[in-house]
């Protein structure tokens, strides 16, 4: 008797689905032997030209503590937060033993670090993890600042201490869904009402939201028109923030949409020191240092998997590291880093002796993120196949690397504050658009 074509196919599918479909996914070391996964972080090597000789003692023993923290407790757990987008909650006593939130302000319970050991500490973290050192910078190199060096003495007090031992976290609201390169426009408005203030508006992409205890926000005061800025409780009511979801990079940073609907804010937790959009420069010029050094660790990172990589994996014979094409896509990589570094290290020296300008701290911003672009995109097609798997790092670095590109000025906004600088016009709006003439 024959059997009817649509039996035999679901007879097909049953067995296909218990033999095959319902096994769980081979643990990539088992399925691919040859390289050690990301779990496993590799030594580093991509530091050729021995920056530590730059660095003092206290910067390299930062350094140092820092790169051991991340490779033995960070390393073997990131692939898993990534790819459920998840915020590894359980790593934060670990990054708050480490001494480094709060980086360059003193007292208060912060570490006083220089701007160069803080901007070292933040890539070591890139160099395992961008994720978590987005969360850092974030918390420590804009909220916190911003409370540091905008806020009273007694806010200083109230928030920064538990906010250096990572006890309470913070976030920073500037960007808006309508307003992003052209943040000074922002439309969330801070009326003055008895006691306090009424904050309504929208944010958006804000990393932490979802979770922080303190947000600090800029908002349009209604009567000047200028740009004030808050600290925010997590749990005011009219507050929302949601957490915007199927990003493809820095996937366990947790960026909100929040919502203000009539938010009270106390007068005691207005900001003084900000009293127009000018007055977040201070902030802007810490943090546009340290967002420099994040893609030299990231960087960094990439090239240290693929070194080690290409020495284990081998193919028609011998290891992948032998062969001329993937030697040269290795020193170009390596070259980028130095260069990287270097420019990283001046501009640290610069805002050191008080003479670093803004366009100088934006071309730092800019250069290295598109040197980074350059060398995640070569350890992505170093490691074939598993350059696309997060297990091997270089694949999630890959797409981290794209929202830092983004983030903290655009590399186009970025090069057009130094374009600005250089050449005294600037050329950030159009010219105004002329009536269609009709010839
Ligand atoms: C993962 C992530 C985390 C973030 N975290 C925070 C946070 O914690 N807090 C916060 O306040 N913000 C945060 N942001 C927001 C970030 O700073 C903005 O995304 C960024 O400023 C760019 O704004 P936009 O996305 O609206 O792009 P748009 O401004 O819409 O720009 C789109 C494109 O147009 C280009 N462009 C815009 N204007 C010009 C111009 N004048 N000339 C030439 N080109 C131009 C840009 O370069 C870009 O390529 C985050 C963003 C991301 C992706």
């Amino acid at each position: 008797m024959k059997v009817p074509a649509t039996k035999i196919q679901e007879e097909m599918s049953k067995e296909a689905k218990s033999s095959y479909f319902d096994l769980p996914a081979l643990d990539v070391s088992v399925a691919f032997p040859q390289a050690t996964p990301a779990s496993v972080f590799p030594k580093c090597t991509s530091d050729y030209y021995q920056l530590d000789d730059l660095l003092t003692s206290e910067e390299k023993a930062v350094r140092l503590k820092v790169r051991e923290c991340m490779e033995k407790e960070i390393a073997p757990i990131m692939t898993k937060y990534w790819e459920k987008a998840e915020f590894p909650f359980e790593v934060i006593p670990k990054l708050g033993a480490l001494h480094i939130s709060g980086g360059t302000i003193k007292g208060y319970g912060c570490p006083g670090l220089s701007v160069t050991g803080s901007a070292i500490a933040l890539a070591e973290i890139a160099r395992v993890d961008a994720s978590c050192s987005t969360f850092i910078l974030v918390h420590s190199s804009l909220a916190m600042l911003t409370i540091g060096l905008l806020g009273s003495e007694m806010q200083r007090q109230k928030y920064l201490p538990s906010l250096a031992e990572l006890s309470s976290i913070s976030c920073w609201g500037l960007t808006e869904p309508d307003y992003g390169s052209d943040a000074s426009a922002l439309r969330t408005t801070a009326t003055k009402v008895e006691g306090g203030w009424i904050l309504e508006g929208q944010k958006r992409w804000i990393g932490n939201s979802t979770f922080a205890d303190v947000l600090v926000i800029f908002a349009r005061n209604t009567a000047t028109n200028q740009i004030n800025g808050f600290i925010v409780q997590k749990d005011a009511p009219g507050l929302q923030s949601t957490k915007i979801e199927n990003k493809i990079g820095l996937r366990m940073v947790q960026n909100g949409d929040i919502l203000f609907k009539k938010v009270f804010v106390p007068d005691e937790d207005r900001l003084p020191g900000v009293n127009s959009f000018k007055d977040t420069s201070k902030v802007l010029a810490v943090s546009r240092v340290m967002v420099a050094w994040m893609p030299i660790g990231i960087a960094m990172g990439v090239y240290d998997m693929c070194h080690r990589y290409l020495k284990e994996r081998k193919q028609f014979g011998a290891p992948l590291a032998a062969f001329q094409l993937n030697q040269q896509k290795l020193v170009q990589m390596l070259g980028n880093i130095q260069a990287m570094l270097l420019v990283g290290w001046r501009l640290c020296k610069l805002y050191e002796s008080g003479k670093m300008t803004p366009g100088q701290a934006s071309l730092g911003k800019s250069w290295n993120t598109l040197r980074a672009r350059e060398t995640v995109s070569l350890g992505r097609e170093l490691l074939g196949g598993n350059g696309i798997l997060a297990d091997f790092l270089v694949a999630k670095a890959f797409c981290d690397l794209e929202p830092i590109y983004t983030f903290e000025g655009t590399y186009d906004i970025n090069t057009l504050v130094t374009g600005r600088e250089i050449t005294g016009l600037p050329s950030f709006k159009p010219a105004p658009l002329r009536p269609q003439s009709h010839l």
